[in-house]
């Protein structure tokens, strides 16, 4: 029987694929990734760096982006912590690369140079204290940071329910500091996200569907935004709508290409944000 993909390993593999070549962007991202999802192990006089991803391809991206972005190297872990052999692509006999999400993922391991990268993402002081929250300049700098910021925290900790009446997009966050700086954040792109604690773990969350497309398509999410949602029937409504279209379809007047992609309103081709919120258009 095939196993039917969940909104949120949807939205992961296309976070995954976002061409992002502004360098603050990338940078954005991998704090969001290394805060929401990195533990720092100090090990016998140094810093260890690991962080859990859902997939191999967060893993390889976040791989990808610590060299490029930092210099720094780091190891690739499959689900039974070998090694995994990112050049071939193969994956270890006995382990799957199938997109997941959770404890059961892979994992990046930063052995060399883990406290300087602390350091200079913002997420420990010069003294080694750890930051409960997030670089606060990150939170109020550009906007384009503040949506790689999203999409970094996404790609660890993201969830995605729906859609219908109960769609509620989810980051699980480390502290409540990190919550309410995701917020923040996401204040600075029109979108009213919430923080709650669940069973003692603090969320940042947001159910308005019109809020969960804004967010998405400021991480860069554009395929799933076009192809997945299709609201439940109303009465008087024949056609299935896409995501988003539902609140849209009652303001008349109102094309499809005009459908705000960032917090000014800007429709997606004529948004003036760095690069689109960074990210690339051939993406
Ligand atoms: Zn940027």
């Amino acid at each position: 029987m095939t196993r039917q993909v969940s909104a949120t390993e949807r939205v992961l593999a296309e976070l995954t694929g976002v061409r992002v070549t502004a360098w603050c962007c990338r940078r954005a991202e991998l704090v969001g990734v290394l805060r929401f999802a990195g533990q720092l192990h100090p090990m016998g006089g140094r810093v260890v760096v690991l962080v859990t991803v859902g997939s191999l391809a967060a893993a390889v991206r976040v791989q990808r982006g610590l060299y490029e972005v930092y210099g720094c190297r780091a190891d690739v872990l499959g689900p039974d912590s070998r090694p995994f052999q990112v050049d071939t692509g193969a994956p270890p006999r006995g382990t799957t690369a199938a997109v997941g999400h959770g404890s059961g993922g892979h994992r990046v391991l930063i052995t060399t140079g883990g406290g300087e990268l602390a350091r200079r993402t913002g997420l420990t002081d010069c003294a080694g204290r750890g930051l409960r929250g997030v670089p606060p300049q990150l939170v109020a700098g550009r906007v384009c940071d503040v949506a790689a910021l999203w999409r970094g925290a996404f790609l660890t900790q993201g969830g995605l329910s729906g859609p219908g009446r109960k769609a509620e997009l989810t980051v699980t966050c480390p502290t409540a500091e990190a919550a309410l700086a995701l917020v923040g954040a996401a204040r600075r792109l029109g979108v009213p996200v919430r923080s709650k604690e669940l069973r003692g773990q603090p969320q940042a969350f947001v159910r308005d569907l019109d809020a969960i497309n804004t967010l998405l398509s400021a991480m860069g999410v554009r395929e799933m935004l076009t192809r997945w949602y299709q609201p439940p029937a109303r009465a008087g409504v024949a056609t299935v709508e896409a995501f988003g279209e539902s609140n849209l379809a009652s303001r008349p007047g109102r094309r499809r290409a005009d459908r705000p992609c960032c917090p000014k309103g800007h429709g997606t081709t004529s948004c003036p944000a760095a690069g689109h919120h960074g990210i690339a258009s051939s993406a």
